[in-house]
């Protein structure tokens, strides 16, 4: 089987540690409002495709960029939707010693086979209410948090990604549900980062034929550091890539 592939490009430490090479994988099975790829959501985006060997062999061929324990890194779209080709790929990474990352939205039901064949995994983390989530990404975030707590509990390093939007989930009381549910998370190999709203999508949603609904999601730096303060507060690290 071969991945899709709808972008790809190197990138530092924004997505995994050091220099990293990072596919975008076609597809997603949320609709956030605020999504910055669309096209990955395949509203009619273009994607090509390549095998686990051809991948391989393309990581390998640029190993030299990997600098500062740089690697490999798979993001979306959601990447998981393709987990098939997905695992035959980071296992020949890893066969190469090349360095694994995923991001994902947590969705994956069989995720705890995938974690074996990673370095490092960043997942994203909505909003602490399931129906709430379901209402605006079109799923449920029960197995998000099961998939959090699967990673945490793995000892691999885990960075857990908030985006920040107004009017979802930065009000006082989906705040101090965020921190229960963090309570509960191993603090040794996690860290937490808070992405404030970005409209860095607008455009593509256009050029997608689909309305961008998202009317006033800009957070304030303050909200972003007392939110911040109150997760070191409770114990964890807390990152800005
Ligand atoms: S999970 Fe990520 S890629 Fe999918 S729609 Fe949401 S923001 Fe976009």
């Amino acid at each position: 089987m071969e991945l899709k592939i709808f972008q790809k490009g190197f990138n530092f430490s924004q997505d995994g540690p050091g220099n990293r090479l990072v596919y975008h994988l076609f597809g997603c099975n949320m609709h956030c409002p605020w999504c910055s790829n669309p096209e990955g959501m395949g509203c009619g985006g273009e994607y090509y495709t390549a095998s686990p060997e051809q991948i391989t062999e393309e990581a390998l061929s640029c190993k030299a960029m990997f600098f500062e324990n740089g690697g490999v890194t798979f993001t979306g779209g959601e990447c998981t939707l393709q987990a098939e080709p997905l695992a035959e790929t980071l296992k020949r990474l890893l066969d190469n010693n090349i360095s694994t990352a995923i991001e994902t939205n947590g969705t994956y039901k069989s995720f705890f086979k995938l974690i074996p064949l990673l370095d490092y995994i960043i997942m994203d983390f909505k909003h602490p209410d399931s129906d709430k989530h379901r209402k605006i990404t079109g799923i449920s975030n029960q197995i998000i948090k099961e998939n959090i707590m699967l990673a945490s509990n793995s000892g691999k390093e885990l960075l857990i990604r908030i985006p920040l939007i107004n009017g979802f989930n930065t009000d006082e009381k989906t705040i101090e549900e965020f921190l229960e549910f963090f309570q509960t998370v191993n603090k040794d190999n996690t860290r937490i980062e808070l992405l404030k709203y970005h409209e860095y999508g607008k455009d593509k949603w256009k050029k997608c034929g689909l309305e961008y609904t998202v009317k006033d999601g800009f957070v304030s730096e303050e909200i972003r550091i007392n939110f911040e303060n109150k997760i070191k507060d409770i114990g964890h690290k807390t990152v800005r890539t």
